[in-house]
């Protein structure tokens, strides 16, 4: 059995993409051709959003709007320690400092309610606060009412990491859209993934939509020859937004079939272990379909039990950011995050993709029921 299965979704574009290679392949304009800009008007009407830049992955596309802002040393910008290392290595690799909040319980994402604090305790450090990162964490969206309340009693921008939570939504509005701008990846893992590195940025300001399309490109003017800013090699190529095209025309399809297998985990496991809360008007992009067991040995345990079957599992996160070597410096202490870190100790994930078969489905249940 896969974690993630791509190989079966492969067989059902495979024609067309074949197809649109030959093209590309043909006119030999292999990044930045046109499969890109048809990608990014496709993408751009998808989420809902004014713009979209397409660009390197998805630690580019957050790196990218903290350059175009002018975030640097001195600045502090909130995230959580609960994530993948990329949004807060983006915060440093701008210069600036990144500061942690802890994450809600039961939706793994930012609490709202422990932002002030961060704030006022960034300020009496003496750094300036400048914007918020919250992650819509294995795909589900933060909770941007109050997120928008908080940013701008105290004045942040906020910068939507929707890397894992692409084709997920609140009240109708799409992940990637919340914020003055928003983040997402194409790792081949990720719900909408291509084969190869790639991301993308939305944002209805068309100022910044500007400045990010110059920094993609080393921050040229007129061309890449005359550089008005300092920027990096962001771009995407056109192999990949040919296979992102493919994928976009199925991944409705997609989204259908993940909630349909989280709704079966659920229900199964529903008592044994603690399966995923979707708020009310929320839908998930399900990313990972993560569960928390009773204690640390009861997940190894439970991971054991499944290894033995050929279930591959996996922990997401392991070690919370401010536990990781690289943020020593940072100076947190074990301690500090209680919730992530007690997630850390307990949640694990199970296989999610779209091709997960009702069979499969039914031999993790009832390996984790037995
Ligand atoms: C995957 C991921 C990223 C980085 O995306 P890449 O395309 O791998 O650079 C950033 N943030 C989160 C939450 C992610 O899961």
């Amino acid at each position: 059995m896969q974690f993630i299965d791509l190989l079966s979704q492969k067989d059902r574009i495979r024609a067309a993409l074949l197809q649109r290679i030959e093209g590309i392949l043909d006119r030999g304009q292999f990044i930045m051709g046109p499969e890109v800009t048809e990608l990014e008007s496709r993408l751009a009407s998808w989420v809902g959003s004014k713009h979209c830049v397409s660009c390197s992955s998805g630690t580019d596309a957050l790196l990218m709007p903290l350059l175009a802002k002018g975030i640097g040393p001195g600045d502090a910008v909130f995230t959580t320690p609960f994530t993948f290392v990329a949004t807060a290595e983006v915060i440093s690799l701008a210069g600036a400092t990144p500061v942690f909040v802890d994450v809600c319980p039961d939706t793994f994402n930012i609490d709202p309610d422990l932002i002030g604090h961060a704030v006022d305790e960034a300020v009496q450090r003496g750094l300036k606060p400048r914007a918020l990162i919250p992650v819509d964490l294995f795909g589900l969206p933060a909770d941007y009412d109050r997120l928008g309340a908080i940013a701008s009693a105290y004045k942040l921008w906020i910068l939507e990491d929707a890397a894992q939570s692409f084709g997920g939504s609140f009240r109708g509005r799409k992940a990637g859209s919340f914020g003055l701008v928003g983040a997402t990846s194409f790792f081949p893992a990720k719900p909408l993934g291509c084969y190869g590195d790639g991301g993308a940025i939305f944002t209805d300001d068309d100022e910044l939509d500007k400045l990010l399309r110059s920094i993609r490109v080393h921050g040229s003017g007129i061309d890449k020859y005359s550089n008005d800013r300092i920027g990096i090699n962001g771009r995407l190529d056109s192999i990949q937004a040919a296979v992102l095209l493919e994928k976009l025309a199925i991944f409705d399809d997609e989204l259908e079939a993940r909630q349909r297998i989280a709704d079966t985990y659920s229900k199964r496991l529903q008592g044994r272990v603690v399966v995923p809360r979707i708020p009310e008007n929320y839908r998930s992009a399900w990313a990972q379909y993560s569960v928390i067991a009773a204690s640390a040995e009861e997940r190894e345990e439970m991971m054991q039990a499944l290894q033995k079957e050929g279930i591959p599992t996996m922990i997401y996160y392991k070690i919370p950011l401010h536990l990781q070597k690289a943020y020593d410096f940072l100076g947190y202490k074990r301690g500090d995050f209680p919730v992530s870190e007690d997630l850390s100790s307990r949640i694990f994930a199970l296989p999610m993709h779209p091709y997960l078969a009702e069979e499969e489905i039914e031999k993790i249940c009832s390996v984790l029921l037995a």
